[in-house]
């Protein structure tokens, strides 16, 4: 009979649902790690009821940390896609369980995840800094040259220092790439 079907609450909300569901009706926590990619485009989830969720599972990890609360710590992360912070829950979880294969290949997927998320944002960082201005500050005053560089800095540009000589502008100009230079006294 259906209603002999024993319930089970949810993790994140503590709202009533079936066992074995794969998403808490309630707050849309999606409660299983067998699809990571769903669990980190889970745009239905209520981000409040996650927060509050996590707040209480660090409260739980400083009383007894163990496999249940870094598990759910990681699924309530990924479920608003922060992989890095799942990652560290999902590593904490393995130390309590290292023999769990779909929490071990979780861990693989996100690693994988992650690593392409650094080198993506290496890359972004590598052409903003290639297509940033550059100027070539030359003063006799090294003070001035910090004054004008925070100035230039704080507008966008990429800074270049050289201090006093024409000589050190041209050493400073061809290590850095600089491509044009500031009135030199
Ligand atoms: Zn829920």
């Amino acid at each position: 009979m259906a209603d002999m079907v024993p319930l089970w609450q949810c993790p994140m909300c503590s709202a009533t649902v079936p066992p074995q569901v794969s998403q808490c009706g309630a707050c849309r926590t999606i409660l299983t790690l067998s699809d990571l990619d769903a669990l980190m485009n889970n745009g239905d989830v209520d981000p409040e009821q996650l927060r509050k969720a996590i707040a209480g599972f660090r409260i739980a990890a400083r009383k007894q940390n163990d496999f249940n609360v870094q598990y759910h710590l990681g699924l309530a992360f990924i479920n608003l896609n922060r992989p890095y912070e799942a990652l560290v829950a999902f590593r904490a979880a393995i130390f309590f369980r290292p023999n769990s294969k779909l929490l071990q290949a979780a861990v693989q997927k996100l690693e994988r995840h992650v690593a392409n998320l650094e080198a993506s944002l290496q890359e972004v960082g590598a052409s903003v800094q290639r297509s940033r201005p550059t100027i070539l500050v030359v003063d006799d005053s090294r003070v001035q040259i910090l004054f004008v560089s925070r100035v230039l800095e704080k507008h966008g540009w990429r800074v270049i220092t050289a201090f006093r000589s024409r000589r050190n502008a041209l050493i400073a100009s061809a290590t850095a790439g600089a491509i044009c230079a500031a009135p030199a006294r």
